[in-house]
């Protein structure tokens, strides 16, 4: 009997050439491929001659699967997860299956490769080691506001469609004004790749002139406290008016949002003195 172990193995995000050596080799070797959905993934698998079998394993049957799955471990095969494009459980399936086997004792190796968030991060520019990944953003545009103003203290990475992006920037320029800074990727590694970096007013400028389509990664870049940055008056304005000290006021926003309490503090005293 083989050793069973379940390999999560990254595949392209849009160049077919980003599969990696080991990970032909491994999708060739395994007894069983679980992927998202077979005919994507027969196209690529196929340039590979890659032959196994595969499975389906989505968002609506990772339940069921992980059971299924789990049994054909538990009988000694090796067992490929993929998704569509780039690592599995980045906003993909897998999670379950991770979580299960892991807690069942079953052997499991990543194999890396693409994935849109590390190829978004080492291109962009960006000034702190800091950031956050919050997927795709809810739908619903005040929950979305919510969100992103929890880390509006730190570089906030998201997924977003194309056809969603324009809305996504204008909520975005509604809740934090002008001055927010965003960088936007569309179509890594692909023939139209672009990325863009500007505050969002140029951004949206932009999209409104220029064809919007494909993936799309965004990162809003962390809230940078200074005396133009509206949020951070409003919420100084909102606390003062609540009868709270500047010191208060400056450990508040610091302790929520991560803003620099001496500016904040210096902020809070003169809105008092107004
Ligand atoms: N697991 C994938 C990964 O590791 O990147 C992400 C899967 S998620 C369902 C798909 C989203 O990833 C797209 O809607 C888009 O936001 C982003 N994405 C995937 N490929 C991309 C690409 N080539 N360029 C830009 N964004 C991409």
């Amino acid at each position: 009997m083989k050793n069973p172990r379940l390999y999560v193995v990254a595949t392209p995000i849009g160049n077919k050439s980003d599969l990696s050596a080991r990970a032909i080799k491994i999708l060739q070797s395994v007894d069983l491929i679980a992927c998202e959905d077979s005919r994507v993934s027969k196209k690529l698998l196929v340039q590979y001659d890659i032959d196994a079998k595969l499975v389906s394993y989505h968002k609506f049957n990772e339940k069921q699967r992980t059971e299924e799955l789990k049994k054909v471990l538990d009988a000694g095969k090796t067992v490929a997860l993929i998704s569509d494009a780039g690592t599995p459980c980045i906003s993909d399936p897998g999670r379950i299956l991770v979580k299960e086997l892991f807690e069942s004792g079953v052997e499991i190796t990543s194999i890396p490769g693409a994935s849109a968030l590390t190829t978004f991060l080492s291109q962009i520019p960006r000034c702190s080691e800091e950031f956050a990944f919050v997927g795709f953003l809810p739908r619903i545009k005040s929950q979305q506001q919510e969100l992103l103003k929890k880390f509006s203290f730190i570089d906030t990475v998201f997924y977003e469609s194309a056809n969603r992006l324009l809305d996504t920037l204008q909520n975005i320029r509604e809740c934090f004004g002008d001055s927010a800074k965003v960088a936007v990727a569309r179509e890594l590694t692909k023939i139209y790749e672009e990325t863009v970096c500007d505050c969002i007013g140029n951004i949206i400028d932009y999209y409104e002139k220029n064809t919007l389509k494909g993936e799309v990664v965004v990162m809003l870049y962390a809230l940078k406290i200074s005396q133009e940055d509206d949020v951070v008056h409003e919420k100084v304005k909102l606390l003062s008016e609540q009868g709270y000290s500047a010191k208060d006021i400056s450990v508040i926003l610091h302790t929520l949002y991560g803003y620099n309490k001496n500016n904040v503090y210096k902020l809070a005293l003169s809105s008092k003195q107004q």
